[in-house]
């Protein structure tokens, strides 16, 4: 891979935390750079990024003036240019972090407050450019074109005195180079940095750098690199260029290779999770999911109890209330560090709700029992195992033709819309136990540890978008044993390899299917220097809608609308579907397919296939322990966002031109999240939203809609449809309209809670009917919608996975994305290996630095621990890398706390333009309650307060790191003692020196004040900001529990018109803010 030399001239930038959104935005830049300047058509994506990168690199500006202005303007205008430019790289906002370090260590001097007022007054004579709407829109603030010089040489008075040889120009012949390298290969601001870096250090020699860079490509090989496979596949020849051959090679790494290289990497290998499924309050992971618990191949199998040996799926009687009572093991799980029984209850014929008290049953009164819904609050219970009285034969009917003697269930009781009812027991997923069974290893390694591992499979096609001969599929992997936290880093997605253009899925996954299966039976592996037994399963697959079916074995959607977890059909949003009773079940889905390949002719095959809405084939996962419609989850990300921009589009489409003018008035006034891009104008753009967006500007759209809408603003027939449809008047519909989004908006945020509490699990429950209700109502458009009816398996999902943010693919299409941007670097020939190649490598100095273990010799490399210890900046945001702990050590100020790291602070703010008052009586008091807090009791000698614009340290929390980013305006959470939590916005950031000589950082909060009333129509809560000195305001920035996890949005009134009227106080909690990845 020519140019891949490590992030020289083009930074392959896979940062952590990188904002998602594909948004194309060389176009939208493309329209700016050219209104300005018409030979300027083309403005070169890694100078845009550079010019981010270094705002106040003077060097930049000069040189590239005419971009530059318009990128800034953006910059001031949203202060979070940062993102759009830098996403189509890649970047993320996590880089502001180094954009303000520049900026500091370049112009100012710690303290040195007076610099800043030149930059601003530079900003302010720029004309602002309008990028929301079609092109030429330069709005001139002025309204006078008078001419200036931007750009242009010093004039000789001003430069400064230098001799040498390179006088004037030059210090020397090191700078004049550097300064023609840069030039000629337009190296960027982080490259050149790390150049930097390596020339500097005391090691290095430039005797010893080599000249022919092809030497690289031979150390490579020495890395411990994990061995990229190969094997010629069939390609489909009509995706593919007529020149094409029949086949071609694909490659991919081996599923056992990832997991030896996972296991044998120290710092993943101790946060993973092996053990019994946990029964916990709060759903995070996906142990606490059903599945990982009752499948032998991840959770708890067996459990002895009184020297007999129980296993999940096994009836039994057990005591309840000191009764007797039938059961069957769901599964055997840990609660508080001890094993317990989760068992699966059972009714009598008595115990039965009397309307199904019948003749025909009460025949079989002494034999027949029935299961409860596991999923009903009375369809479950976790006992004791000195509960568990013994074992029973109590069969399954699943089959007429079985006859037995015993105890037997032929039906379930369950609920549907409140009613009881009774479905028969086919209608039931199997326990997994019946599909998977859990082999001991081999007599001599019976002793052996053995580990369990869930894999996470997720593929992504090649994509609407494609550019047909480069397009690329992937196949990436993650292992469900690891924590949320780490699993949603980019670098812990692992890639299993590249599915060629052509090329087919099924054909691809063959030897990871080979592997896996050898897998589900236990292979031995060395792990950290021990052997270990190593079991692994198939615990999830993801992917969009129509590859979603496709591995599955269920047509798509076009076909027959065809879903693949249940059998709805014109149906799918009907308020009283009875999931349970028309879902898909393996066993009942294999019978289909028996079926369809025992067909007689081809015409028979193919109808019976189109009356079960299957396709002809097997799934190729069949192969393996699975339950394909239980395991293969809709993905969360694609929902909502279908949902939303349908939504979007019908409201849009109602508003009349005055609704449209108001609308997008309000739209571009609206106070956003600080740290969200700009989105795309909604009215016009709105075929090129991303899915971030629409799921961004679901957040918003009620509180824009409450401001603009009123009945003037929808189209007269629009009104009058709607006005027939829900029978209300004009006010009540508009009010129906905000509502509807308000509930849309609530859904999405419950929908991607990080953890869900059981009440979260029955409010998103509740709110996901809600918004089917409502939808439907509003909007035909709504009615038997893919997306919408796909929200009816939500909470099975949740059960069986702990939350449905585990199996969204938002950071696994981001990773994706990743790969797909690289493409253009490499030399287009041969993709998937270079791709794969340079992924290998990264992850083999990922490994090292991490301290892995060489499967050659099971040693780490201690120098290659230090090498990352030392370069903090070359080793810094690279998304192979923990983020590097080390930064300029002169901002860093010390932490009273234990849980903040590494804090520091960022570009100095003079005291005068942070309006408080540091020589007042309360602050003073302040900032000395703020000193006690942390313990300390003494006067303040010291009255200087250096003010900042931002922090950023690291926070511990639920024991992962996390790096966080704090700026003023931002509004933070702060947990009150007797209170809870509360809210408060930053108004200053700052350290003080105390009387022991070390700088402590502070903040300066206004509070926001709850008034315990809710909005009438968005229902979020009002709070009222106080600005006075009621209470204290001074803390340390220690006391931060969150950032940037709400959002506040003003409570308008009348008198807010171009701009907020601030002396209405009232602001409304934006509950419908999450953070989607
Ligand atoms: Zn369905
Ligand atoms: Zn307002």
């Amino acid at each position: 891979m020519r140019k891949s030399r490590l992030s020289l001239t083009k930074p392959f930038s896979l940062r952590e935390s990188t904002n998602f959104s594909g948004r194309n935005i060389l176009q939208r830049h493309r329209h700016i750079g050219s209104s300005l300047n018409t030979d300027n058509k083309e403005i070169n994506e890694t100078e845009l990024q550079d010019e981010m990168e270094v705002e106040s690199d003077n060097y930049h500006n000069e040189k590239n003036n005419d971009d530059d202005i318009s990128i800034r303007e953006n910059n001031d205008y949203y202060s979070e240019a940062d993102n759009y430019i830098s996403e189509e790289n890649n970047d993320n906002y996590g880089k502001e972090a180094d954009d303000y370090d520049e900026e500091a260590d370049d112009n100012h001097i710690e303290d040195d407050d007076d610099n800043y007022g030149e930059e601003d007054d530079y900003n302010d004579e720029n004309v602002y450019y309008d990028d929301d709407d079609n092109g030429d829109n330069i709005i001139d603030d002025n309204d006078n074109y008078e001419e200036k010089i931007v750009d242009s040489s010093i004039d000789s008075d001003h430069m400064s005195n230098i001799n040498g040889s390179f006088a004037p120009y030059f210090e020397n012949l090191t700078s004049a180079l550097l300064f023609c390298w840069v030039q000629k290969h337009n190296i960027s601001t982080n490259a050149y940095n790390d150049l930097v870096e390596i020339l500097q250090h005391q090691k290095f020699e430039v005797k010893d750098v080599v000249k022919n860079i092809r030497r690289f490509r031979q150390w490579r090989n020495r890395l411990p690199l994990m061995p990229i496979r190969t094997r010629s596949i069939k390609i489909n020849l009509k995706k593919t260029p007529s020149t094409s051959k029949g086949t071609k090679l694909c490659y991919y790494l081996s599923i056992r290779d990832i997991i030896q290289n996972i296991l044998n990497n120290p710092l993943l290998y101790d946060k993973l999770y092996f053990g019994p499924g946990i029964e916990a309050e709060e759903k995070k992971e996906y142990w606490h999911g059903d599945l990982w618990a009752e499948s032998p191949l991840f959770g708890q199998e067996k459990i002895t109890i009184n020297r007999e040996i129980y296993y999940p799926n096994e009836f039994i009687i057990y005591k309840e209330n000191g009764k007797r009572r039938f059961g069957r093991i769901r599964s055997i799980v840990s609660i508080n560090d001890e094993l317990q029984i989760k068992i699966q209850r059972i009714c009598t014929y008595y115990e039965l709700p009397n309307n199904f008290h019948s003749n025909v049953r009460s025949i079989t009164s002494e034999s027949q029992l029935w299961l409860i819904d596991q999923h009903l609050e009375e369809g479950s219970i976790i006992a004791n195992t000195y509960e568990i009285i013994k074992k029973v034969d109590i069969t399954i009917v699943r089959d007429s033709t079985i006859i037995t003697n015993s105890l037997f269930i032929k039906e379930i009781l369950y609920k549907n819309n409140g009613h009881w009812k009774l479905r028969d027991v086919t209608l039931d997923y199997m326990h997994l136990c019946e599909y998977s069974t859990l082999s001991s290893p081999p007599s001599p390694y019976n002793n052996l540890r053995i580990l369990k591992i869930f894999i996470d499979i997720y593929y992504d096609d090649f994509g609407t978008y494609r550019n047909t001969y480069h397009s690329l599929g992937g196949v990436y992997i993650q292992l469900g044993n690891m924590p949320f936290e780490m699993r949603k880093h980019l670098r812990n997605h692992f890639v299993l390899g590249f599915v060629p253009f052509g090329g087919c899925f099924k054909d691809f996954i063959h030897p990871f299917i080979k592997d896996m299966k050898q897998l589900e039976k236990g292979i031995l592996m060395n792990v950290q220097g021990r052997d270990c037994w190593i079991i692994a399963g198939l615990g999830c697959i993801t992917a969009d809608l129509p590859q979603g079916n496709d591995l599955t074995g269920v047509k798509r959607h076009n076909a027959i609308r065809g879903c693949r977890t249940c059998l709805a059909k014109e149906n799918a949003t009907d308020i009283t579907l009875d999931i349970a009773s028309i879902s898909r079940y393996h066993h009942i889905t294999n019978i289909q397919f028996k079926n369809i390949f025992t067909a007689l002719t081809l015409e028979e095959r193919n109808n019976i296939a189109k009356e079960y809405g299957l396709q002809t084939s097997l799934p190729i996962f069949d192969q393996l322990q699975w339950e394909r419609h239980l395991q293969s989850p809709q993905d969360i990300y694609h929902i909502i966002a279908g949902k939303t921009l349908k939504l979007l589009k019908l409201t849009i489409t109602m508003l009349s031109p005055e609704g449209e003018r108001n609308f997008i008035r309000e739209w571009k006034s609206f106070e956003y999240p600080k740290q969200w891009s700009k989105l795309p104008n909604p009215i016009s753009h709105l075929e090129s939203f991303m899915m971030s967006d629409r799921i961004r500007l679901g957040m918003v759209m009620p509180f824009i809609l409450n401001r603009s809408l009123t009945i003037n603003c929808l189209k007269q027939q629009e009104m009058d449809k709607l006005q027939r449809r829900i029978k209300l008047n004009r006010n009540q519909v508009i009010n129906a309209i905000i509502k509807c989004w308000a509930i849309v908006a609530k859904c999405s945020q419950l929908t991607f809670k990080i953890s869900l509490t059981i009440d979260d699990r029955i409010e998103l429950e509740r709110y996901l009917k809600k918004e089917r209700e409502v939808l439907v109502e509003l909007f035909d458009d709504f009615v038997g919608l893919p997306n919408l009816h796909a929200s009816y398996h939500l909470s099975r999902h949740v059960r069986t996975f702990g939350t449905l943010v585990n199996t969204a693919v938002g950071m696994k299409e981001m990773v994706h994305r990743i790969f797909k941007n690289k493409v253009p670097h490499t030399n287009c020939k041969n993709i998937e290996f270079d791709l794969l190649k340079y992924y290998t490598t990264l992850q083999a100095i990922r490994h090292l630095s991490d301290g892995g273990i060489d499967p050659r010799n099971l040693q780490h490399s201690v120098e290659f621990t230090n090498l990352f210890q030392d370069f903090s900046h070359l080793f810094k945001d690279w998304f192979i890398m923990e983020s590097s702990e080390t930064d300029n050590k002169e901002f860093k100020v010390c932490s009273p706390s234990s849980y903040f790291r590494n804090i520091i602070l960022r570009k100095p703010v003079s005291v005068r333009n942070t309006n408080i008052g540091i020589d007042t009586v309360s602050f003073r008091t302040d900032l000395a309650l703020a000193y006690e807090s942390f313990g300390y009791n003494s006067s303040l000698i010291n009255k200087t307060c250096n003010f900042y614009e931002y922090a950023s340290y690291i926070q511990d929390m639920h024991n992962a790191e996390v790096q966080c980013h704090l700026s003023i305006d931002d509004v933070v959470t702060i947990q009150v003692a007797d209170y809870g939590e509360s809210y408060a916005v930053i108004k200053g950031i700052f350290k003080h020196k105390s009387n022991d000589g070390y700088l402590y950082p502070f903040i300066y909060v206004d509070w926001f004040e709850d008034i315990c009333k809710n909005h009438d129509k968005l229902e979020c809560p009002i709070f009222v900001l106080r600005h006075d000195d009621t209470y204290c305001k001074i803390f340390p920035l220690t006391v931060i529990e969150k950032v940037q996890k709400v959002h506040f949005v003003h409570d308008c009134n009348s008198r807010c018109k171009d701009n907020h009227n601030l002396e209405n106080k009232h602001y409304l909690r934006n509950d419908f803010f999450f953070k989607a990845i």
